[in-house]
């Protein structure tokens, strides 16, 4: 659990990420394609690379661990 965790860009559609998540690091290797393999993606993008691969994502391979409940200003 990331407590430290603010608000990061998904490096791929470029919008901020409010739900912080976690995958299996094999998953993750399967899915994502190399440029963005050391980079933040937000679950869309992440779900519509698996799809291009044609591998199912289950609820149960992802896991939510932060979410900001504020603006990235904290009004
Ligand atoms: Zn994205």
């Amino acid at each position: 659990m990331r407590l430290d965790w603010q608000y990061e860009t998904c490096k791929c559609c470029t919008r901020e990420q409010r739900v912080a998540w976690t995958t299996d690091n094999k998953l993750w290797d399967r899915v994502v394609i190399d440029y963005f393999k050391t980079r933040t993606l937000c679950l869309e993008c992440f779900l519509r690379m698996a799809d291009d691969r044609e591998i199912t994502i289950r609820l149960n391979e992802i896991k939510m661990v932060g979410l900001v409940a504020r603006d990235k200003e904290g009004k």
